[in-house]
């Protein structure tokens, strides 16, 4: 098992998710020699979409997951389903201009009504409830907030953002934290493992071939032959398979396909160190109280929709189905877990909300996130028979299900949609394998210093 695999074996245990998913099927391993059209590698929101839009398009689809269907950030995290994506439009802007920047932001808003449609046309039990709030804790921040606003009207026709004063976020949330906010109705929160494990059975039923237990140790294009793997040279055994074919090694398995595609988050590594260096993993928590009755947790959030604030180590929280606020924050850029995760994640929330101090935690939990330098997403090809997913920079629940259904469409032969972001550039983190956790470190506590000043 990798190192992050091991860290979160932990963290997903104590999920408030894992302990409320609905009864799911497993998958066996792969055993022996299988054939695909497609090979995808890693069972979350990202590899099960493209999985559920290949199959349906009369595709032979395996799925590989090392541990279990939604066992990464998309069975862990704060359920949000958000619009647009966590570098906001500027990279977009910047580097592809206004035109391809509108279209990247018609495909965050696309990738919602997708979520949206899927969990109705597969009857996914997942207790979508719609509207999503953006907080500011200080007037500086409200500025910001506000701007952003206009320039998203402005640039983009974003008229259903309501822009909150004070007062009318007080309204809405019992906390005096903030002094202004923005509704969003077109996002949402949900139960993000029994989403995955929905997307999981619509993929199956629509002929998708899953493998639990199934961890990737190596990969070959059948184009370029090896494009990367771990310095070990006994990885592909000499067994036949169809000239040209792309070819996928587990313990006791091999995939013969004509396309890879890798959606493994930050687990990858090994298998595709080329893009590990592309994205910095970073820890974020969330902790979940004791139900707190119907009318105590409308009292906190009025209209029930999900919060986030705008610092750069943000508060997000919401209520679960239960009545349980759900809150999430901290970071680690270190990979390390916090000590005592679960008080000091309480304490976060009791700034916030601080008539909970006689209430309990139950669950507190995490899981990591695959930033990039310019928090963008990074989609591509590392050779013509392999493509990738990754970056989603803690914005990904919603927008995983879109990339996937992109990444699909590419390998079906229609790549103008996915080549939007494939012409995106990205610097890998400096510093080196071993010097770039410390240099994020540095770099990042720079910013929150520069945040408070
Ligand atoms: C605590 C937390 C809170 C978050 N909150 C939000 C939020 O509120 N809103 C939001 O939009 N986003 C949020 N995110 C981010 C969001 O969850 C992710 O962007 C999204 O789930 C990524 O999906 P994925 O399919 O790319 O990766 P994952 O869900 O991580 O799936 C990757 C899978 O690949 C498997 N895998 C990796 N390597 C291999 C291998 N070699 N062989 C086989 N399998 C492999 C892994 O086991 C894993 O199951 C949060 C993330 C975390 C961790």
């Amino acid at each position: 098992m990798m190192r992050l695999q091991r860290q979160s074996q932990a963290l997903v245990e104590q999920s408030y998710y894992q302990a409320t998913a609905h009864a799911a099927p497993s998958h066996a391993p792969l055993e022996g020699v299988a054939r695909a059209d497609v090979c995808i590698v890693g069972a979350g929101l990202a590899g099960l979409s493209a999985a559920l839009e290949l199959a349906r398009r009369g595709m032979k689809v395996v799925v590989l997951e090392a541990m279990r269907v939604g066992w990464g950030a998309s069975g862990r995290n704060g359920g949000q389903a958000l619009a647009g994506y966590a570098s906001e439009m500027k990279p977009f802007e910047q580097q592809l201009g206004q035109t391809a920047a509108h279209d990247a932001w018609e495909m965050s808003l696309e990738a919602l009504r997708l979520m949206q449609t899927r969990i109705t046309q597969y009857a996914i039990d997942c207790d979508w409830t719609a509207g999503a709030l953006t907080v500011a804790v200080t007037s500086k921040k409200a500025r910001a907030l506000q701007h952003w606003v206009e320039h998203m009207q402005a640039r983009y026709g974003a008229h259903h953002l309501e822009w909150l004063d004070a007062a009318a976020t007080r309204e809405l949330l019992d906390t005096r934290r903030y002094c202004a906010g923005v509704m969003d109705p077109l996002g949402g929160h949900l139960h993000p493992l029994n989403y995955t494990l929905g997307l999981a059975r619509a993929a199956a039923a629509a002929g998708a071939i899953l493998h639990e237990g199934s961890e990737v140790l190596a990969i070959e294009s059948g184009k370029v032959g090896v494009v990367a793997h771990t310095q070990d040279p006994i990885r592909f055994p000499a067994t036949t398979r169809a000239s040209g074919l792309a070819r996928v090694r587990t313990a006791h398995g091999e995939v013969h396909c004509d396309h890879i595609l890798l959606a493994g988050n930050t687990q990858l590594g090994a298998v595709a160190p080329q893009l590990a260096r592309r994205i910095m993993p970073v820890g974020t928590y969330i902790i979940a109280t004791a139900p707190l009755g119907r009318e105590r947790a409308q009292g906190l959030i009025r209209n029930r929709a999900c919060v986030s604030d705008n610092q750069f180590v943000l508060d997000y929280y919401r209520l679960a189905a239960d009545d349980r606020l759900l809150f999430g924050g901290r970071v680690s850029y270190s990979t390390v877990s916090p000590r005592d995760l679960a008080a000091t994640m309480r304490q976060g929330m009791l700034r916030v909300f601080p008539q909970l101090a006689d209430v309990g935690v139950t669950h507190a939990w995490g899981g990591f996130v695959d930033i990039t330098m310019n928090r963008a997403p990074d989609f591509g090809r590392i050779a013509p028979d392999i493509t990738y997913l990754q970056g989603f920079s803690g914005h990904g629940l919603a927008l995983t299900g879109l990339a996937g259904q992109l990444a699909a469409e590419a390998i079906a032969g229609q790549a103008e949609r996915f080549d939007l972001f494939t012409r995106l550039h990205h610097r890998p983190f400096p510093g080196g394998d071993l010097l770039r956790t410390p240099a994020l470190v540095l770099g990042m506590l720079w910013y929150r210093l520069r945040e408070l000043l």
